[in-house]
């Protein structure tokens, strides 16, 4: 029997191939995003808010998410959480699109998308206010995410975690990425994320390691999209430590990878066991 993967840390803007990107572009009248070449973080920001840029309309989000869904139905992903920045789409119209494209890719490929909307650290409270606006009033959303510059604090975010927890939504902020195990820290203690996307700086505290292992937070890490930003994080560390871990593509499109491939790399290269990670991200999924 084929198996049934599940991915819990992809961004919807980072799924988006350069040939459609360059197509929605020329659609909207602005230039093409450059190529999806960069060696650190800052460079692919850059790339990634120009394609944002491209993404304005309903129709725009219906095409890349039925893309992705082909893309999935292809690997056999069964399931993804699919997290969306709406700081860097303006207007509200192309919600619907994130409506309609999820209904229909449930009938033409048998895949199911739930969805994560993003604050941003360090962005106006007003922009972090309509982004839980349309993450309760959204069909399919099943928690926050939380992306943005780790050198600045997340606590003033955590009235608006608190009151998408009340709702019912949970919790899966970056943390850990470039920042250190603080930013993990904090993470936990403050805003008690209920899974961390990356959280691989955690390595460096054994306490801290200990605290996410012991309330069972699960690591959702991405081996490739940190080597493109030049980071090779001691991953077989982090699984001996006992912490769960699953294994995710990040932006597939840009860093030029695919969930199959990272189960691969993650066993050959980091001594992760294939199963394990298939395991957990099922069991970590907030379905
Ligand atoms: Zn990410």
């Amino acid at each position: 029997m084929t198996e049934r993967l599940a991915e819990l840390h992809v961004h919807l803007e980072g799924t988006v191939s350069h040939a459609t990107a360059s197509e929605l572009a020329a659609a909207h009248g602005l230039a093409p995003p450059p190529p999806y070449e960069y060696s650190d973080l800052s460079g692919f920001m850059a790339i990634y808010r120009d394609v944002c840029r491209c993404m304005t309309t309903a129709d725009d989000f219906e095409r890349v998410i039925v893309e992705h869904a082909r893309a999935m139905a292809t690997q056999h992903i069964a399931y993804a959480e699919l997290s969306i920045n709406p700081s860097l789409h303006p207007g509200e119209g192309w919600v619907d699109g994130m409506v309609r494209a999820r209904r229909r890719v449930v009938d033409e490929f048998g895949v199911e998308i739930a969805w994560l909307v993003e604050l941003v650290r360090g962005e106006s409270m007003e922009d972090n206010e309509r982004a839980l606006e349309i993450a309760l009033a959204t069909e399919g959303v099943v928690g926050l995410g939380l992306v943005g510059d780790e050198s600045i604090p997340s606590s003033p975010l955590l009235p608006l975690v608190q009151r998408a927890r009340a709702r019912g939504l949970r919790f899966m902020p970056h943390a850990g990425q470039v920042g250190d195990a603080s930013v993990v820290r904090e993470a936990v203690e403050v805003l008690r994320a209920d899974r961390i996307a990356h959280g691989v700086s955690a390595v460096d505290d054994a306490s801290l390691l200990n605290v996410l292992a012991t309330r069972d937070i699960c690591l959702c890490v991405c081996p490739s999209s940190n080597a493109r930003i030049g980071r090779q994080p001691d991953f077989r560390m982090l699984a001996a430590s006992g912490v769960a871990l699953t294994v995710n593509s990040d932006d597939p499109a840009m860093v030029g990878t695919t969930l199959t491939h990272e189960l691969d790399l993650a066993e050959a290269d980091h001594g992760l066991r294939r199963d394990d990670m298939i395991s957990a991200a099922w069991r970590y999924s907030f379905k």
